[in-house]
């Protein structure tokens, strides 16, 4: 008996899909899209891997998740994650994450990378065309074997021929037909880079139509070399080349300039430039303690001292002696700088040029934390930003960005009919960050469900195994 009501459903099966109509129905949900100003409960219709209806009226589903209770808002989209192991995808994807991309520098190797992750990624994926690597090839030097930047020496800080420049647009041009998403420029990473290297990298860009995504050449008050300084370099770059700009981690870069240096990215735009830019909100920074970044002048620069620096692994803080043995070693180990202040960050995030991008890696808690701290500290406990601001921050602008380097972009970081169902769904009372620089990986709460392409990701407030719905995210200039 059993048997003959088995093969009657397998007999009747497209019919019973029909009647059961989308894939999936999110129901009952407060529906959030930060382009059209939607903010009602509302039932959303899934179906390969898209959103097909958004309604009031009940709809039918072969499978129905209740989200009475819950906000319903596009998957955030993360421009700046270093870190594109699994196990950061797996953190970041409860953090509601379903885009994550390295722009900041951009892999050295950008077939490699896409290759590597093609049917094993949590999450989307995609990278810019690494200016220091195409600069290390230029000088002959090795790519970095581990992470992303060159260990500081001649091909970060001399400065480059015009036939190194020349090999250097080459091996970008090359970099970006494989399917980059715009170039990388970390500057202060290759010091050596003239005014002229600059503007040359972003003519390149222009000539793709693609943006530079950038780490300013230096940090804090002191001129010459001043964030407001280095600002101004790249928004110059811009005007001079016609590239888009999206300037990294102004928090950063820019510490207790960061209102005056969004002031200069509000000016280029008052005058119809595209430039673009972001902050995480914590006050320690990360980066390779082997890297140009602390070439000598740094402790004036950011205004520290050793002890300022710390080793993840163990929170040991550095001495002058243990500085010197790690910066000099051909090892690239990341270290956390306790360079800045929330006094400094909070107000940033309060402007609304600013969009939300982690620079995650392990290490540092912005890599499992960034998206719920704005959540719960900027929305729920500060009250500095409405919740539509905060999921606009997360979703439509940085989607917005990457529509400069691929059109399929526009059906990211929204809400409607048509769009990727890459989708999050999280309780607005609960959601919060609980990494530390202690515990870095700990992974937030709050997010309930996660959908990549239409794939269930995060169930219930749990990962899924075996489940790889990530896509890349490819540059138009990809052949
Ligand atoms: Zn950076």
């Amino acid at each position: 008996m059993k048997i003959f009501v088995l093969c009657l459903a397998v007999a009747f099966s497209p019919l019973l899909a029909l009647a059961q109509g989308y894939d999936l129905v999110i129901q009952g949900g407060r529906v959030i899209d930060p382009e059209t100003g939607l903010d009602a409960v509302r039932n959303v219709g899934i179906s390969q891997g898209r959103i097909k209806k958004i309604s009031a009226a009940p709809l039918e589903g072969q499978r129905v998740i209740s989200a009475k209770g819950l906000i319903v808002a596009p998957g955030f989209i993360d421009l700046h994650q270093h870190g594109q192991d699994l196990e950061s995808q797996r953190v970041k994807a409860l953090d509601g994450v379903t885009t994550a991309l390295e722009m900041e520098i951009g892999k050295p190797d950008v077939a490699a990378f896409l290759q590597s992750k093609e049917g094993h990624s949590l999450i989307n994926y995609g990278t810019t065309a690494s200016h220091a690597a195409a600069r290390s090839l230029a000088f002959g030097a090795p790519l970095p074997q581990e992470g992303l930047l060159p260990k500081s020496g001649a091909a970060t800080d001399k400065p480059a021929s015009a036939e190194q420049i020349e090999a250097m647009k080459a091996r970008l041009r090359h970099e970006l037909a494989a399917g980059a998403l715009g170039v990388g420029m970390g500057i202060q990473y290759t010091p050596g880079a003239t005014r002229w290297e600059v503007i040359e990298t972003f003519r390149l860009a222009a000539e793709h139509n693609v943006p530079v995504y950038t780490h300013v050449r230096s940090s804090g008050k002191h001129e010459p070399g001043s964030s407001i300084e280095s600002v101004s370099e790249v928004i110059g770059a811009a005007a001079v080349s016609g590239a888009s700009l999206h300037i990294v981690h102004i928090n950063s870069s820019c510490l207790a300039l960061a209102l005056d240096c969004i002031g200069l990215v509000a000016g280029a735009r008052a005058r119809g430039l595209d430039v673009t830019t972001e902050a995480y909100p914590y006050e320690a920074g990360m980066t390779s303690i082997n890297s140009a970044l602390f070439n000598p002048g740094w402790q004036e620069k950011f205004g520290v001292t050793y002890h300022d620096l710390m080793l993840p692994e163990t929170g040991e803080r550095l001495t002058k002696e243990r500085f010197e043995e790690l910066h000099n070693s051909s090892e690239s180990r990341g270290v956390v700088l306790f360079i800045n202040s929330m006094e400094n960050v909070d107000p940033v995030f309060r402007n609304p040029l600013i969009m939300v991008a982690s620079d995650g890696e392990q290490g540092h808690p912005r890599n499992a934390g960034t998206f719920c701290r704005v959540l719960a500290r900027y929305v729920r406990s500060q009250g500095a930003l409405t919740l539509m601001d905060a999921i606009r921050k997360m979703s439509l602008m940085p989607a917005q960005v990457l529509e400069r380097s691929t059109p399929s972009a526009r059906l990211k970081g929204r809400l409607q009919e048509g769009a990727d169902a890459d989708v999050v769904i999280f309780d607005l009372q609960t959601v919060t960050d609980r990494s530390t620089y202690q515990n870095p990986m700990e992974p937030s709460l709050g997010v309930e469900y996660l959908l990549v392409g239409g794939v269930t990701v995060v169930d219930k407030g749990k990962l899924m195994e075996g489940v790889f719905p990530g896509k890349p995210v490819l540059g138009i200039t990809k052949r």
